[in-house]
């Protein structure tokens, strides 16, 4: 059973509402307080796009909450209750040990051309480098400070682990465990020819890497950072790794396994 204090995230829709109200109850019943500043589990409700924006939320919290979520949409990464199976929760929460998983997040920083740090952000599914004009963007890129390629395209998608089934998926990266160490590398439309020249495929590096992005034309620059993008009127250097000192975590009570979803959402739901 869990103790402790908790909050529930809502998406503004009816049955996500329904859900939140009921859920909030139960908890209250169950001898758990509400508190929205200092909560131990977060419950996210809605779709993976409201488990992003409650992640951001308690970004500065991630070494005490663990999250969970319901989705009420029609893909749900990040969850292991749905709309047809949310009432289980219930059960799960009063009956059964939570399994804690932790994944890990990118760290992206950004530096304009005097060295200044510009931007600092954490990601639990991934960021991508472009030029927010529309302009061919173009960089060099750097594997812990060795030059590896000069990119020119659209840009480029930097993703988590659990990322890896998101924008990186569409981009034709790999599937990855949502618990490895790693993170991956994907290009967005690249350009080749004599002058720009890359590998081609998604790179997968490790916990140790660091990828060090140099924008040939440092001007109109565009980070996303999941769900959110940022502006800037010029950035030089952007420093990506997997970060060391924040990891989130997600409790998981029933046993249906990653390779069960991603065969759920892709393949067949049957
Ligand atoms: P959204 O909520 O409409 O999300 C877009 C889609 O991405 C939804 O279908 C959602 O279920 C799915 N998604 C999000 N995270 C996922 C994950 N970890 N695994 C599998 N599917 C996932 O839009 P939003 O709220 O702005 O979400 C931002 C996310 O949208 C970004 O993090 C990015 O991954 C994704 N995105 C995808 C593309 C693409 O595939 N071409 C382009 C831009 C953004």
């Amino acid at each position: 059973m869990l103790k402790g204090k908790f909050s529930v995230e809502v998406r503004q829709d009816e049955i996500s509402e329904k859900i939140g109200l009921q859920l909030k109850e139960f908890l209250l019943s169950s001898h758990l307080t509400e508190d929205v500043e200092n909560p131990d589990y977060v419950f996210a409700i809605g779709g993976d796009g409201t488990v992003l924006r409650t992640f951001n939320k308690y970004m500065d919290k991630l070494d005490t909450v663990k999250f969970l979520s319901i989705h009420t949409g029609h893909l749900g990464f990040y969850t292991d209750y749905s709309v047809q199976n949310y009432e289980k929760i219930f059960f799960d929460i009063l009956a059964l040990t939570p399994k804690i998983e932790e994944y890990p997040l990118l760290r992206v920083k950004a530096y304009c051309s005097n060295g200044d740090l510009v931007s600092d952000y954490y990601s639990l599914n991934e960021v991508t480098v472009n030029n927010h004009t529309g302009v061919t963007y173009a960089a060099k890129v750097y594997i812990n400070g060795v030059h590896f390629e000069s990119f020119r395209g659209d840009g480029l998608c930097i993703s988590t682990p659990t990322g890896s089934t998101a924008y990186n998926k569409s981009l034709g990266g790999a599937v990855i465990h949502p618990q490895l160490p790693l993170y991956q590398v994907t290009e967005i439309a690249a350009l080749n020819n004599l002058v720009y020249r890359t590998l081609g495929n998604p790179l997968i590096l490790s916990q140790n890497d660091e990828l060090m992005i140099k924008p040939i034309r440092p001007e109109n620059h565009r980070i996303t950072v999941d769900h959110m993008h940022y502006n800037y009127d010029s950035v030089a250097k952007i420093k990506i790794t997997l970060s060391k000192e924040k990891k989130v975590s997600f409790i998981r009570y029933n046993e249906d396994s990653f390779w069960q979803r991603v065969k759920r959402s892709f393949i067949k739901n049957d």
